[in-house]
């Protein structure tokens, strides 16, 4: 596995490859590694010649200060995975290499994406998302691009910058990992205390009992789901939404031929988690 720091180490390290022809798989992450990022490998693994990730923990996507420090970094035990697992190239950029004085910011126009649910709660974060992942494309490169479902409205946004870029890199949507007890797996479990770890079970455990024959109505759902999490002490709901995984409006009824999908995001204790299903 090759360890690349800076970008001109990132264009030799990929050349070779790219003059070969190669397919090259792409997963960014923001590191503290668990089996859902490498699912992402292994994904990319499976129809691409090369894999390279990248760990960055991007500063201007972090709205709260506080969890950008406390976000964990690392680096060490995620050098071990990746190369257990295989990978090809691992991209540990600076803030220079990333932001260099120099640079252009992109702004994109999202229209609704980014208004909604993530994008209302954390203002800013969809702006920093986005022009990392821009930055981060324009530098490697790849032929696909590999993110994770867990971040539902962060990939439909990519998405949408993809075409509005008419950018050619494919985007491969990868299924949600979760912990034997249905936790999904998330860089942020670590700092959950005991009591938290136990309570924040209730994000997923609601989210499974979504079956449409028993409700209503998408707000019928989501109702119900709400008073289910805030019968837990250390939860504190930020919202439960059941959108069109296309344009991520709220649907008032489950007459649609749209693909659905129900997003929670919450706060147990300090920690803010979120998770979501597709709806059959
Ligand atoms: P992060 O390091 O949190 O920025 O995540 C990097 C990538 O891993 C994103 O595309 C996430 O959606 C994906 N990811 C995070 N958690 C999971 C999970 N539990 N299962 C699958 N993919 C995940």
């Amino acid at each position: 596995m090759q360890i690349v720091r800076n970008n001109v180490e990132l264009f030799n390290a990929l050349a070779v490859a790219r003059l070969q022809g190669n397919i090259i798989g792409f997963v960014p992450t923001m590191g503290a590694l668990h089996q859902g990022h490498l699912s992402l490998i292994t994904e990319s693994q499976t129809t691409c010649d090369i894999t390279i990730c990248s760990i960055f923990v991007n500063p201007t996507q972090f709205n709260d200060k506080k969890d950008l420090e406390k976000y964990p970094r690392t680096e060490e035990a995620d050098l071990k995975m990746l190369s257990a697992a295989n990978c090809d190239v691992v991209y540990l950029p600076t803030v220079e290499d990333i932001y260099p004085a120099d640079w252009i910011c992109p702004e994109f126009d999202f229209g609704n994406l980014d208004k909604v649910m993530e994008g209302a709660h954390r203002p800013g974060h969809f702006k920093g998302m986005s022009q990392v992942v821009h930055r981060l494309l324009w530098l490697v490169q790849p032929n696909k691009i590999f993110m994770g479902q867990k971040d539902f409205q962060q990939q439909t946004i990519v998405k949408k910058m993809l075409a509005l870029l008419n950018w050619k890199v494919e985007l491969v949507r990868c299924d949600i990992v979760r912990e034997a007890d249905g936790l999904a797996m998330s860089s942020r479990n670590v700092r959950l205390n005991k009591d938290e770890r136990q309570q924040a079970l209730a994000i997923s455990r609601t989210l499974l009992q979504l079956d449409k024959i028993k409700f209503s109505s998408p707000i019928d759902f989501c109702n119900w789901a709400i008073s289910e999490l805030e019968k837990q002490s250390l939860i504190k709901v930020e919202y439960v939404e059941i959108v069109d995984t296309i344009t991520l409006q709220a649907v008032d009824n489950w007459n649609t031929k749209q693909e659905l999908v129900c997003c929670i995001a919450a706060k147990v204790g300090e920690v803010r988690l979120i998770d979501n299903v597709l709806i059959k």
